[in-house]
């Protein structure tokens, strides 16, 4: 039997709904910042939770800000995918 997808949270069993989220990383060197990811959020104590797509691109978004040396970086999700389309 296939267990389908929960939508509680594992953590307290709360639930979870679509929202956004703040993502940041710290390189050592410099931070990275981007605002607006998509996630889903547990409404009850706070877990999020992003998907393999989401997740990727967040990837190379750490890998150019690593590359530049920027000591922050700060960026918008919905500017970056779209920005990344046009290219
Ligand atoms: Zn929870």
């Amino acid at each position: 039997m296939k267990s389908e997808h929960s939508n509680r949270c594992p953590v307290c069993r709360g639930y979870k709904s679509m929202s956004d989220t703040t993502f940041t990383v710290d390189l050592g060197f410099g931070v990275v910042v981007v605002r607006h990811v998509p996630a889903e959020v547990c409404e009850q104590c706070g877990a999020e939770w992003i998907d393999d797509a989401t997740s990727k691109n967040l990837e190379e978004i750490v890998t150019y800000a690593r590359s530049k040396h920027s000591i922050v970086e700060i960026s918008e999700y919905s500017t970056l995918s779209k920005s990344k389309m046009a290219s």
